[in-house]
C-alpha cells in the first residue's frame, strides 16, 4: 500500500510535499512520518537548542550561587564562636522559627536548584544541612543585632 503513496501533507507546516521530503517511520499507517523533514529538524533544534539553555543557565547559577555560597561560609568560618554563642542561648526556638523551608526561600533556593546547589555545596566541601544550618545562624545574628540596636536607642 506504502509504496502508492507519493505525497503527503506535513502535519506540522501543512505543505503538501512529495513523500521524499519525510522520513519513512515503520510505526506509522502510511509509513512515512507526520511531520516533513525540514519541520523534524526544526523540531529537533528546538530540543537541541532549550538543552543548551539549560546547561547555560546552570553554569551561570553556579558561578554566581559558589560565590555567595562561598561567602556564607567565610562569613561562617568568621563568627563561629559568636553564632555558636547564640545558638545556645536561642536553642529549640531556632527550629520553630526558621524552618528549612525559609531558609531555602531566603537563600533564593527553588526546589528545582536543590540538585544543582547540592552540586556546588560538593565542590566546596559542604552539605546542603550545613548551609541550611550557616544560613540559619546568620539570621540569628543579624536578628540578634536588630534586637540590640533597638536596645540602644531606648
Ligand atoms: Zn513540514
Amino acid at each position: 500500500m506504502s509504496d502508492l503513496i507519493t505525497q503527503k501533507r506535513c502535519a506540522k507546516c501543512g505543505v503538501v510535499k512529495n513523500i521524499e521530503g519525510f522520513s519513512k517511520n515503520r510505526s506509522t499507517r502510511d509509513g512515512f512520518d507526520g511531520r516533513c523533514k525540514n519541520c523534524r529538524k526544526d523540531f529537533k533544534k528546538f530540543f537541541i537548542d532549550k538543552d543548551k539553555e539549560k546547561k547555560r543557565s546552570v553554569q551561570y547559577y553556579k558561578e554566581h550561587r559558589k560565590n555567595f555560597i562561598q561567602h556564607s561560609k567565610e562569613y561562617y568560618e568568621k563568627h563561629k564562636d559568636k553564632i555558636n554563642k547564640y545558638k545556645k542561648q536561642l536553642g529549640l526556638k531556632i527550629r520553630e522559627d526558621i524552618a528549612d523551608g525559609y531558609v531555602l526561600n531566603i537563600l533564593k533556593i527553588k526546589k528545582s536548584d536543590i540538585p544543582t546547589v547540592k552540586e556546588i555545596l560538593k565542590e566546596l566541601g559542604i552539605t546542603l544541612e550545613q548551609l541550611i544550618e550557616i544560613k540559619r545562624q546568620g539570621i540569628l545574628a543579624y536578628r540578634e543585632r536588630k534586637a540590640n540596636a533597638k536596645q540602644c536607642r531606648c
